[in-house]
């Protein structure tokens, strides 16, 4: 256990009100963090707290105030959490921390909840705000390097789509045994389906990355035409799907062995159920996509690295300038291949 100055769950409770109204005329920045820091003291004056925090008991809830909701004083459960990853990555931002928190990093979200125990509206703006700004630098930085845009790349879009895959990046597809997965190569990429609700064209140049798990039943079979593949009988095994001109290739890794196999236009491949596949969200195909790509992928007590700092690489791939070897290996290149811009 790593312990830090903590304020009483009662004189949170009692400062959170005039805390929050302070927080509501400051932007939940850097500068705005620092300006409430240095007046949150003033804003208690006239409450009936026991003791003034100090400024390190100050920074969560500060943070919190910033960042959080503002029905109800953080739950002293969640103050404690927070706590211990302040404690176990001093080097971080206590506003890096909240707003990945905020986001869903390290905890488990009630997909619909609206509370504390759900996703924050102010976490996820702020998040959103950094994926657009480092989608924008890479727009502008591509552009320098003399990639001709058709038309003016859509930053807030695109920051809606990869703030999602950041913080929920699987969804999981469940097939029973009447139910099956159909790729077909098509001329304009590959023609994915699943029942009536589930289809999607990739276009030529993208992909698609599921991974597959199967149970008792044994590994699912994919068919193609007369032949039929059985998966390896591993427990887990990657299937990624490039859709290319003229021709859709099939990857499928499971431990260190990999098969390809390729279809050509009209072909279809079949992955019969039971199965469950988890639709992996972000499409880069790249091996570290779980660690480079996930909000639960930032350690700030492992490697004193920003959030910032972690989505810009994840948005334009490693390395501090962009390149073109490395950008590919972004969530962003992945995003337009398959979307567009
Ligand atoms: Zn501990
Ligand atoms: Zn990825």
């Amino acid at each position: 256990m790593h312990r830090t100055p903590a304020m009483r769950d009662d004189d949170l409770e009692r400062v959170w009100k005039p805390l929050l109204v302070a927080a509501r005329k400051l932007p939940p920045t850097g500068s705005g963090f620092d300006s409430l820091m240095a007046r949150a003291l003033d804003a208690f004056a006239g409450t009936s707290i026991e003791r003034f925090p100090t400024a390190s008991e100050l920074a969560l809830p500060v943070a919190l105030s910033l960042l959080g909701l503002d029905t109800s004083a953080p739950p002293a459960e969640v103050v404690a959490t927070l706590q211990h990853h302040m404690a176990a990555a001093p080097a971080a931002h206590p506003l890096d921390v909240v707003t990945a928190y905020g986001c869903g990093w390290a905890r488990r979200v009630a997909p619909t909840a609206t509370g504390w125990d759900g996703r924050w509206d102010r976490a996820q703006a702020a998040l959103h705000a950094l994926v657009a700004r480092f989608v924008g630098d890479a727009a502008k930085q591509l552009e320098r390097a003399g990639i001709r845009f058709p038309y003016e790349p859509d930053t807030a879009f695109a920051a809606d789509l990869l703030i999602i895959r950041l913080y929920r990046p699987l969804s999981t597809l469940p097939l029973d045994e009447a139910q099956a997965l159909y790729i077909t190569c098509t001329e304009d990429g590959a023609q994915v389906t699943c029942g009536e609700d589930h289809e999607e064209l990739i276009p030529a140049g993208a992909k698609a990355v599921y991974d597959v798990r199967h149970d008792k039943a044994g590994p699912p079979r994919l068919r193609r035409g007369e032949n039929t593949l059985t998966l390896a009988p591993d427990h887990a095994s990657v299937l990624r799907v490039t859709a290319m001109d003229l021709e859709t290739r099939i990857t499928l890794t499971a431990g260190n062995r990999e098969k390809t196999l390729k279809l050509a236009p009209s072909e279809i491949l079949e992955l019969a159920g039971p199965v469950t596949l988890d639709v992996l969200e972000c499409t880069c195909g790249h091996w570290r996509c779980a660690e480079r790509h996930r909000l639960s992928g930032w350690q700030p007590d492992a490697a004193e690295i920003s959030l910032a700092s972690f989505v810009a690489s994840a948005v334009k791939g490693p390395g501090r300038t962009l390149r073109t070897g490395t950008f590919p290996q972004g969530m962003l290149f992945a995003l337009w291949s398959r979307e567009g811009f």
